[in-house]
């Protein structure tokens, strides 16, 4: 018997598991404290009052006979049309088009963005963006691909160029960026599509935080970009947008036009998510469908608000102390540089043990993110003034 040994290659635990391990250590010996977690991407407001009526309203549907849904015919494993439609719609308004046969409705998008590697072969090299969301990496790791890293740095405004140095065949962007909150620009992505188109590479780009860009100039998805249809999927979520990170739906776009050595990626994806996935839930469907209605977005739009309220806080804060940032305006994350030197873990000690303020510390997503840390404004308002007032005080010490 043989044993996936890749896995060695992996840290011992995902960094959120770390994190929580250390928190509870220290919730333990001082059980009197109640620290405020800035650390976890997870969102805290309720879902938007029309999606609960969705999905009450599809719950009814399976009560009955008549309107009952159980597998469905085949095509509902890609996503039921009134949601596909949906997507369609949302892109429209970006001036995107997409047809019903290139959207593949998801459990959400951090599935999709390792599932997705089984289209290609394990000798590809890939390359992932310095600092990162982990899960790119270890997805990878675990499949025994070699990884290469684009430095994102303060040097390239947090936005890695290609350079030609790797010869990448599978690229993952991810715009907003999680955890540096920096989004690429117009030129700064038909750089990438260019590079891709060149090599013959294809871009895995991870647009689950578009709802956050502030600034309509800016791209929302990569195939507003000239020539990304013959090299780019593109991988996004309800989560972050729409609360649906406990409900979980996301979708995939794999144009009809991206081949490789004579295979449709899109086909290819179709074949595997029939054999190894049985679709979303019709319930969740219905309400991401909600999501995206006009009134959903409206809704939607003002828990991103919210967010963004506490990413103003939370940059007032850095800035009344001094404190280098980025990020924060067309995403929850505010990417902070360590005070006093520290390194990431050595201020995610001192933060918490002076301030009972947790946050990520930035190595967790990269070589590069040493001595950076990572702040979200996905608490509440109270939770995130508290949290703020507390660093403020310890860092003017
Ligand atoms: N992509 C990025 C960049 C993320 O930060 C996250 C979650 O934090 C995900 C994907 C996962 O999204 P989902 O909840 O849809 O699986």
């Amino acid at each position: 018997m043989q044993i996936n040994e890749n896995f060695r290659n992996l840290h011992e635990s995902y960094l959120f598991s770390r994190i929580g391990e250390a928190v509870r250590a220290y919730e333990r010996e001082n059980p009197s404290k109640r620290p405020i977690r800035l650390s976890l991407g997870d969102v805290t407001r309720p879902l938007a009052p029309c999606v609960i009526e969705a999905m009450h309203g599809a719950v009814d549907d399976l009560s009955r006979a008549e309107t009952f849904r159980g597998y469905g015919p085949d095509a509902t494993v890609y996503g039921y049309d009134f949601l596909l439609d949906a997507v369609i719609s949302h892109y429209a308004k970006r001036g995107v088009t997409l047809s019903r046969g290139e959207i593949f409705i998801s459990d959400g998008a951090k599935s999709d963005l390792g599932n997705l590697l089984d289209l290609f072969e394990r000798d590809n090299t890939v390359l992932v963006p310095d600092p990162v969301y982990p899960a790119y990496t270890d997805a990878n790791l675990m499949a025994g691909r070699t990884v290469a890293y684009a430095a994102a740095t303060p040097e390239n405004g947090f936005l890695p160029v290609p350079d030609g140095s790797v010869a990448a065949d599978i690229i993952y962007l991810c715009s907003p960026n999680n955890p540096t909150g920096a989004v690429f620009d117009r030129a700064r992505l038909q750089a990438w599509v260019d590079y891709a188109n060149e090599r013959g590479a294809v871009i895995l780009f991870d647009a689950a935080y578009e709802m956050f860009i502030s600034d309509d100039s800016l791209p929302h998805s990569i195939f507003e970009i000239e020539g990304a249809r013959e090299c780019a999927v593109e991988i996004c979520s309800f989560s972050k947008t729409a609360g649906f990170t406990g409900v979980r739906c996301g979708y995939t776009v794999v144009p009809s036009c991206l081949t490789r050595r004579g295979f449709e990626l899109g086909r290819m994806w179709r074949r595997r998510q029939t054999t190894k996935f049985n679709g979303v839930s019709y319930v969740t469907q219905r309400g991401a469908a909600a999501a995206f209605s006009a009134r959903g977005e409206r809704e939607i739009a003002e828990n991103i608000a919210y967010y963004r309220e506490n990413a103003r806080m939370i940059s007032e804060a850095l800035s009344a102390c001094g404190i280098g940032y980025v990020g924060g305006v067309h995403s929850p994350y505010l990417w902070m540089r360590c005070p006093h030197g520290m390194t990431s873990w050595e201020f995610f000690d001192y933060l918490l043990e002076h301030a009972e303020v947790v946050g990520t510390p930035g190595s967790g997503f990269g070589a590069n993110g040493e001595g950076y840390f990572r702040l979200t404004a996905f608490s509440s308002h109270e939770e995130t003034a508290v949290a703020m007032q507390r660093l403020t005080e310890l860092l003017r010490r």
